[in-house]
């Protein structure tokens, strides 16, 4: 079990708001949400209290531009941001549900402006106790209302991070597009074991993954699905240095992008040179199809 309160966080409300988990057996998440407000001492205290009023509380206020955090209960227990889609209750999918409101816009992702400090680390340093990965299962959340993915069958089966765009039932599409890559490199340590391997910690299976091509069929020239089916699983872990696309001819900003990849799986130096090798390809998982 994960930490219940973050160190050095405010408390908010009461302490309580939700109760134990629906379903423990599935992994661990977080989903990210904006309060579509301004920042600062004052919105923190009536953005705070508005969210008690209307019982819609997540376990966790972050404000990015100071830093300052409080939470409302314990990230081991359900929050109450999430609407139900069905019978499927969303708030208590997982071991843990952790639900952070960010005192920001949609509109204008707080990751090009935010300035992490101690309580965002003791934040990501609390998620990653619950073993949940540095990873955006849907990819990086929308850039608007369209475009929003919420499949239902990865949102009940992976861990990891979620935008509140990303969640079945519902229709709002918080926290825009955030820059996973910033959340991630804000949090320096060792993401959750099960995930990392350049330290040969346990990876999971590779069944239904594309297998290592060698290390020469990256090259220039090279135009194949394969390609395309990597980059977006380098998106997805919120390592992308694409300007657009990603795309199936192998280029300069999949060789970026992988030393992004390379450099999370705890690489550096030349080790760390863009070239896939097969430690790193067989823990990103590129699917087959
Ligand atoms: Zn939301």
């Amino acid at each position: 079990m994960g930490t219940a309160w973050i160190p050095g966080a405010e408390r908010l409300g009461s302490g309580t708001i939700g109760g134990p988990m629906d379903h423990p057996e599935r992994p661990a998440r977080v989903v990210w949400h904006t309060t579509e407000s301004g920042a600062g001492p004052s919105a923190f205290h009536t953005v705070g209290n508005y969210l008690i009023s209307v019982h819609s509380e997540p376990q966790v206020l972050y404000d990015p531009t100071t830093d300052r955090i409080g939470q409302y209960g314990p990230l081991t227990q359900s929050a109450r941001a999430l609407k139900n889609c069905g019978t499927t209750r969303n708030n208590r999918v997982g071991a843990a549900c952790i639900q952070i409101e960010v005192l920001a816009h949609a509109s204008q992702p707080f990751t090009a402006y935010w300035r992490p400090g101690p309580n965002f680390r003791a934040l990501m340093a609390a998620i990653r106790s619950f073993g949940i990965p540095d990873a955006f299962p849907m990819g990086i959340p929308a850039r608007s209302v369209a475009g929003c993915r919420r499949e239902e069958s990865v949102w009940l089966t992976r861990g990891g991070h979620y935008g509140h765009c990303n969640v079945p039932g519902n229709d709002h599409w918080d926290p825009g597009a955030i820059d996973p890559g910033k959340l991630f490199a804000a949090a320096p340590g060792t993401p959750p074991a099960g995930h990392t391997s350049a330290t040969g910690a346990a990876t999971p299976g590779t069944a239904g993954c594309v297998p290592f091509p060698g290390t020469a069929f990256f090259q220039a020239g090279r135009h194949s699905p394969i390609v395309t089916a990597m980059g977006r699983r380098l998106v997805a872990e919120g390592c992308s240095a694409y300007t657009h696309g990603p795309g199936p001819q192998w280029g300069e900003e999949d060789r970026r992008s992988y030393t992004l990849w390379q450099r999370k799986r705890g690489y550096s130096g030349s080790d760390a040179d863009g070239l896939p090798g097969r430690t790193t390809w067989e823990a990103l998982r590129v699917p087959k199809d």
